[in-house]
């Protein structure tokens, strides 16, 4: 198993990492030095809005968007892929995915043709230390001979993303590159796309699609076979994974590397994630219930004198109140949002220590 995440400029990370959404190079309301101070190591851009907002000349000229934003730590991109699916797959989408790629407009005037070949490059041209291949998003009511299409076109995609990638670096030289496994909840498609990519070759395997069946459940059986399929010195990738019970069980199958939206989006909503217990050292993270949320404006008694956390060494937990929160957020103060955001992401950076410890792996700050 893999146990360092190593990004282009030489520097080393313990495995597991979460990567919060730096969407458009920025964690909303937070600065990359917030982002620091939670002990979050890394952040995700998504290619699509930086390619549709800066495209390249900008990036270009800061040598990559880890001088842009001014972070030092590990940066990944996504292939922009998802974003643009939702727009040409929704119901009033415009827009076509074909087998040279996918073709949307983003005014009345303009048609861009996204391939492929242009994701790769320009995730190149971001300098991320971990890039995305272009896959097809099997939605999540697809039959199974649609689910079959996607996933041939995963394939094919992947084949040229390799090609692509292969003029710049060879693979284990340069960023990450991660093959994204599509199929939907049809096992044998998903374990078929698996052995394919691991035979055209990268770094890892993401588990892609949706990752929720009819029922709401988290899909796990998809998230096992293809961790049953990955050669061992792979690293797995839970795109979008996600709440913090679903990365402890995707994390005892493998999976090391996670991104998602949840902990500071639900911060700007006000809701904050508590862990159950007065001492880090005491969080079982077995427990069905080892944290829960916390929202001001549900509570009681708004005029509590304590912690939101007692575990939390974060920004808001070592200065300010339960009392003090409830107030910014009801006057809806802009930095209401900037603490819960920073309390959150350190819930998640504890997560990400506990779960090294778990693992038995000393975990290095
Ligand atoms: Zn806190």
């Amino acid at each position: 198993m893999v146990k360092y995440f190593r990004s282009l400029n030489g520097k080393r990370y313990p495995l597991p990492i979460f990567f919060p959404d730096a969407t458009q190079a920025v964690v909303k309301t937070l600065d990359s030095l917030d982002i620091v101070n939670t002990q979050t190591p890394g952040v995700l851009v998504n290619t699509y809005h930086l390619y549709r907002e800066l495209g390249g000349g900008l990036i270009k000229k800061f040598g990559g968007v880890r001088k842009f934003m001014n972070f030092d730590g590990p940066i990944i991109s996504d292939s922009g892929g998802f974003q643009l699916m939702s727009l040409v797959k929704s119901k009033n989408g415009k827009g076509k995915v074909s087998d040279i790629g996918i073709s949307f407009y983003p005014s009345k005037k303009r048609k861009i043709l996204f391939t492929p070949e242009k994701s790769i490059d320009y995730q190149i041209k971001l300098k991320t230390d971990l890039i995305v291949v272009l896959d097809d998003f099997t939605p999540p009511t697809a039959s199974y001979d649609e689910a079959k299409v996607t996933v041939e076109r995963t394939i094919k995609w992947a084949k040229r993303c390799r090609e692509t990638y292969d003029k710049y670096y060879k693979l284990g030289d340069g960023p990450y590159l991660i093959g994204v496994v599509q199929g939907g909840k049809y096992g044998d498609l998903r374990k078929y796309c698996a052995v394919k990519l691991a035979e055209i070759g990268f770094d890892g395997l993401g588990y892609g699609g949706w990752p929720i069946d009819e029922n709401n459940n988290f899909d796990y059986r998809s998230a096992e076979i293809i961790a049953e399929c990955a050669p061992d010195d792979y690293l797995l990738y839970g795109l979008g994974v996600g709440k913090p019970h679903e990365i402890v069980n995707l994390h005892k199958m493998g999976y090391q590397i996670f991104d998602c939206v949840l902990p500071t989006r639900d911060a700007r909503h006000e809701r904050l994630y508590v862990y159950n217990e007065n001492s880090v050292k005491n969080i079982e993270l077995n427990d069905d219930k080892f944290y829960s949320y916390y929202v001001p404006s549900k509570q009681k008694n708004y005029l509590l004198n304590e912690p939101v956390s007692k575990v939390c060494d974060c920004l808001l937990c070592k200065n300010y109140s339960k009392a003090y929160l409830a107030h910014l957020f009801r006057i809806n103060d802009i930095s209401a949002m900037r603490l819960a955001s920073i309390h959150n992401l350190r819930f998640y950076s504890i997560l990400m220590e506990k779960l090294g410890r778990v693992a038995g792996d000393k975990y290095i700050k």
